[in-house]
C-alpha cells in the first residue's frame, strides 16, 4: 500500500455516512482526486475543520482503487480574508465549482492550480471587487482547458476586426467574427468591453483587480462567458446567484 502526500484545495465536500466526508481535492502535481476522511464530522474529530471548502491543506493518503483513504490533513490556509467577505467567499466558491465541474477525475492541470491559487491570495489580500478576479478567473481558466475565446480577429476568416466599434460575438464560433462572416445572430460585443476582457486575460490574476472595469461591462463579461462555457462545455457553469451556504 503506497502512502502519498500532496497539497490540495479542497473544492468539494459531502457528507458521508454517519459521521465521514468525502472530499475532491484538486492538487498542482495529484490533480484532482476524492477521498474519504473517516470520521471527520465527529466533534472530537482529529481534522477539525481542515475540509472546509477552499482551504489548502496538506493531506496523507493511501493511494488504491476508488476513493483514497485520507489518514492525516494538515491546515495550509483557510483564507480568513476571504471568509469575512460575503462577495469574497461566494466568487472563491464559484470558482472551486467550476474546477470541479470541467476537471475529470485524475486530471492534472498546474496552470490551473496556480490560476486558482492566485485567485484565492487576491481575494485573501483585498476583498474590493472580487467580481473583477472572478472574470478573469473563468477567463484564463477556459483558455488552460483549451478554449479561449478569440478576442483579437475574426474567428472564421482570421481577418482583423477593428479596435474602435462594438462587434460580434459567436460562442459557436469560438469569439470574435467580422462584418463580412457574420451571420447577424451573434450578440454585439463594444468594443470597451473586448478591451477589458483582452486585458483581463493578459494581466497576472494577482494583479487585475487593479484594472478598471465598470458594473456594466462586469455584467456584460459574464454574461459573454457564461453563454461561451455553455456552448464549449454543454452546461450551465457560471450562475450569478451562488451562495456561501450551498454545497459545491
Ligand atoms: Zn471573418
Amino acid at each position: 500500500m503506497a502512502i502519498e502526500k500532496a497539497t490540495v484545495f479542497v473544492i468539494r465536500k459531502v457528507d458521508f455516512k454517519d459521521s465521514d466526508y468525502v472530499v475532491t481535492l484538486f492538487g498542482r502535481e495529484s490533480g484532482k482526486f476524492a477521498g474519504i476522511a473517516k470520521g471527520a464530522r465527529k466533534l472530537e474529530s482529529k481534522f477539525g475543520g481542515v475540509f472546509d471548502l477552499l482551504n489548502l491543506v496538506e493531506v496523507v493518503f493511501y493511494k488504491g482503487s476508488g476513493l483514497e483513504f485520507i489518514s492525516e490533513a494538515k491546515l495550509i490556509e483557510n483564507w480568513e480574508g476571504i471568509r469575512g467577505s460575503g462577495e469574497a467567499i461566494d466568487a472563491g466558491l464559484r470558482c472551486a465549482r467550476i474546477v470541479n465541474k470541467l476537471l475529470e477525475e485524475g486530471q492534472r492541470e498546474m496552470k490551473a492550480y496556480d490560476l486558482l491559487k492566485d485567485t484565492l491570495l487576491s481575494l485573501d489580500e483585498s476583498q474590493l471587487r472580487p467580481k473583477v478576479v472572478e472574470l478573469a478567473f473563468y477567463l484564463k481558466f477556459f483558455r488552460y482547458l483549451g478554449y479561449q475565446p478569440q478576442l483579437r480577429k475574426c474567428s472564421r476568416c482570421g481577418s482583423s476586426v477593428d479596435d474602435e466599434n462594438s462587434v460580434c460575438f459567436s460562442p459557436e464560433a469560438g469569439g470574435l467574427v467580422c462584418p463580412d462572416c457574420s451571420s447577424k445572430k451573434e450578440f454585439q460585443l463594444s468594443a470597451g468591453l473586448r478591451k477589458v476582457l483582452v486585458r483581463l486575460s493578459g494581466t497576472p490574476q494577482i494583479e487585475v483587480k487593479r484594472l478598471k472595469v465598470t458594473e456594466n461591462q462586469l455584467h456584460d463579461g459574464f454574461s459573454l462567458l457564461d453563454r461561451f462555457g455553455q456552448f464549449h462545455f454543454g452546461q450551465e457553469l457560471i450562475t450569478r446567484t451562488g451562495s456561501s451556504s450551498e454545497s459545491i
